[in-house]
């Protein structure tokens, strides 16, 4: 039996990667930045993990507008930011994370 493949995706800002569920999807829509959860918002992506540490990085803004080829507004810097707070802080840092779920199966 081959066993079903789960689809990975990379963080944008730790470079972790994981299981597709364990990320959001950021898109820039060439005028603004949004959150799609559902995956499907016509834009450029970019994946960032569902952990507080990847949200909490000093460079999140910077990598991001790198990797999605854009400039926020202030605005939109700080709704960015502010996803850290509603996260739970879990106390593991995003690569550890992934770690231990590549672990998990063994
Ligand atoms: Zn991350």
């Amino acid at each position: 039996m081959t066993p079903r493949r789960v689809p990975e995706r990379m963080c944008a800002l730790c470079r972790a990667r994981a299981p597709k569920r364990e990320f959001v999807r950021v898109v820039w829509d060439g005028a603004a930045v949004s959150l799609d959860p559902s995956g499907t918002t016509a834009g450029r992506g970019a994946y960032v993990g569902t952990w507080r540490s990847c949200w909490a990085d000093p460079g999140l803004v910077p990598k991001l507008e790198r990797a999605l080829k854009a400039k926020f507004g202030a605005a939109d810097a700080a709704r960015l930011r502010a996803r850290a707070l509603e996260l739970e802080d879990d106390g593991v840092a995003c690569p550890r994370r992934a770690a231990l779920t590549t672990r998990a199966e063994r």
